[in-house]
């Protein structure tokens, strides 16, 4: 008897997934490698940013007492005592209109407290003339203007971008303490599939969610390994699904998790004793996604469609993985949108459509079914249209989900 699968909504299916999630463990690796990982450690600063008082241009330190009552009429005339480049500290203390030519990076001499550009400058050998007062900290860049010694700059659980690195190097970290990578099992089913390499056959297609699953992956930067594609076979499935749990923390497999005569799925979540978290989600495509967990591990059955396998990637797999890590921002970035087309299908269920977005306005990216390929490979975006509705106008307000953006949100606020 067929049973009657209960759909949940997209919010608490998500909430159910992450509430399952085990933290992995750190690890200590050099900073260069940092990137794209989720730091594990508060890091304060160590010292003032900058940590002296310096020049932001080349040209010369002076004292700006000593340009009072500057103007065209009364140009007032400096004399060079020294001369230094960034990395150098002068050992003069400047007296009475002297100056030291002085370039970008270079600590202000002792007695100096402002910078004259040289485009502001009259020059002659060792002298030159301005015309115009400075006052005190004009053209400085100030000891810790940037980050004050003792302030907190970055906590666990952020996403080390380039900047998150630049930031640590500033305060010398050669190497970063972070989250583990969770190691991914990628397990294909579907008789009619073949390799992306073999000729089109009849009955047959070429997998695509193997690879595209492996390219979601890798944008997120968590390693995986892809087991051979299989077919609908249960006492098979059942080995492989076991083989590849025990080898991994997380296993995604697609297909099969539907109710049809070969989706072998359901059956093997039974016979693994797992407890499945929902096997009916209130949204288009993909609501027979299914997240069983088993062992302490999370296993994601994407559906076979195309589309409907993306998106449960997206929606579920992603923020549980960024969860393993320990960040803090798990969700797509969220924004609202000028909806650029006529969308007029009813929605009974939330729908996720894969989309393109130009900053302002989003527009669907072509044939839009569960099964559609093309335009997954269109859409750098997902329009989110609230079920219970009746189809959408051109032009009017719509939720978007961004893809492709490395670091997230903290909040699920669809
Ligand atoms: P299933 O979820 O197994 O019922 O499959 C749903 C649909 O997705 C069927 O039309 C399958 O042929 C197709 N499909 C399943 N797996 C893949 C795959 N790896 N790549 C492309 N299409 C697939
Ligand atoms: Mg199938």
């Amino acid at each position: 008897m067929l049973e009657k699968r209960q759909p949940i909504l997209v919010g608490q299916a998500v909430k159910r997934v992450l509430d399952r999630v085990t933290l992995l463990t750190t690890e200590t690796i050099p900073l260069e490698e940092s990137y794209g990982r989720i730091l594990r450690q508060n890091i304060v600063a160590t010292h003032f940013v900058p940590p002296f008082d310096r020049s932001p241009y080349d040209g010369f330190a002076i004292r700006s007492e000593d340009t009072k009552g500057a103007s065209g009429n009364h140009r007032v005339l400096f004399k060079l005592v020294d001369h230094i480049g960034a990395g150098t500290v002068s050992a003069k203390v400047l007296g009475r209109h002297e100056a030291v030519r002085i370039m970008t990076g270079a600590p202000l001499p002792e007695g100096a407290d402002a910078v004259v550009m040289f485009e502001q400058t009259v020059e002659d050998d060792d002298t030159f003339t301005i015309r115009k007062p400075f006052d005190r900290y004009e053209n400085v860049s100030l000891q810790g203007e940037d980050v004050k010694e003792g302030e907190p700059v970055l906590e666990t659980g952020t996403f080390i971008n380039p900047g998150t690195v630049a930031l640590l190097a500033t305060f010398g970290h050669a190497t970063v303490k972070v989250a583990k990578l969770p190691s991914v099992g990628i397990l294909v089913t579907g008789s009619e599939l073949i390799d992306v390499s073999e000729p089109l056959a009849p009955g047959k297609i070429r997998n695509s969610n193997g690879p595209m699953i492996a390219a979601q992956l890798k944008r997120m930067g968590v390693p995986y390994h892809m087991y051979r594609f299989t077919v609908d076979d249960l006492e098979r499935n059942k080995q492989e699904v076991r083989q590849a749990l025990d080898e991994h923390d997380v296993l995604i497999t697609t297909g099969g998790v539907s109710v049809g005569d070969f989706d072998f799925m359901p059956a093997i979540y039974k016979e693994l004793e797992a407890e499945v978290l929902f096997n009916k989600v209130a949204m288009r495509p993909g609501s027979v996604t299914t997240v069983a967990y088993a062992k302490g591990k999370l296993l994601f059955g994407l559906s076979g469609n195309p589309s409907a396998c993306f998106t449960g990637f997206e929606l579920f797999v992603r923020p549980a993985l960024r969860k393993m890590q320990g960040a803090r921002m798990l969700y797509l970035p969220h924004t609202k949108a000028v909806l650029g087309e006529d969308f007029s299908k009813a929605n009974p269920f939330t729908r996720f459509i894969r989309a393109s977005y130009n900053g302002h306005t989003v527009t669907p990216a072509g044939f839009n079914k569960s099964n559609a390929v093309a335009a997954i490979a269109r859409g750098n975006a997902l329009i989110v249209l609230p079920g219970g509705s009746r189809g959408y106008a051109e032009g009017m307000e719509v939720d978007v989900l961004i893809l492709g953006q490395e670091d997230g949100v903290a909040e699920w606020t669809l």
